[in-house]
């Protein structure tokens, strides 16, 4: 897949709260075009293979039963420099911690319920999105 590409979730909490419209138009106005989005309900795991690289991790439990805890909303994006660009869009994982204007900033409350996923390479990019997305849509 090719490195312009990169991939998101907005996050149960996020939905939960209305903000989808918001924050799919702040991905827009930065620039992104949306490739693939559905909204969906993961189970536990669905959710828990995503994030298989935390699985040792004390939070692992509460991530995945935030994850599954109502809709959320996996995108594949594209933009020149994609990954690197939406990391700096999305802001720093703990929302305490994330420039002022981020999504995280703007819409996320806690580190656990963060409001937003960023891909942090072009590798992971490819793969989580072949996760939620056939080849044949995105187009
Ligand atoms: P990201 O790439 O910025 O999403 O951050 P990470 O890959 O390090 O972590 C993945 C997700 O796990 C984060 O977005 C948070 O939702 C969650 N997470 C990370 N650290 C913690 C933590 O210390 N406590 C809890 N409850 N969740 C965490």
């Amino acid at each position: 897949m090719a490195t312009n590409i990169t991939f998101t979730i907005i996050k149960p909490d996020a939905i939960a709260k209305g903000h989808t419209g918001k924050i799919i138009d702040q991905i827009i106005q930065a620039g992104f075009t949306v490739k693939a989005a559905k909204l969906t309900y993961l189970d536990a795991r669905t959710a828990g293979g995503f994030y298989d690289i935390h699985r040792a991790r004390p939070f692992f439990n509460d991530l995945v039963s935030f994850m599954t805890s109502g809709p959320c909303m996996p995108m594949v994006l594209e933009k020149e420099n994609a990954v690197a660009d939406f990391r700096i869009l999305i802001g720093a994982t703990n929302p305490k911690d994330a420039a002022v204007g981020t999504i995280r900033n703007l819409y996320a409350d806690s580190i656990d319920a963060n409001a937003i996923h960023g891909s942090d390479s072009d590798e992971n990019a490819a793969r989580e999105a072949s996760y939620f997305f056939s080849a044949v849509e995105i187009f």
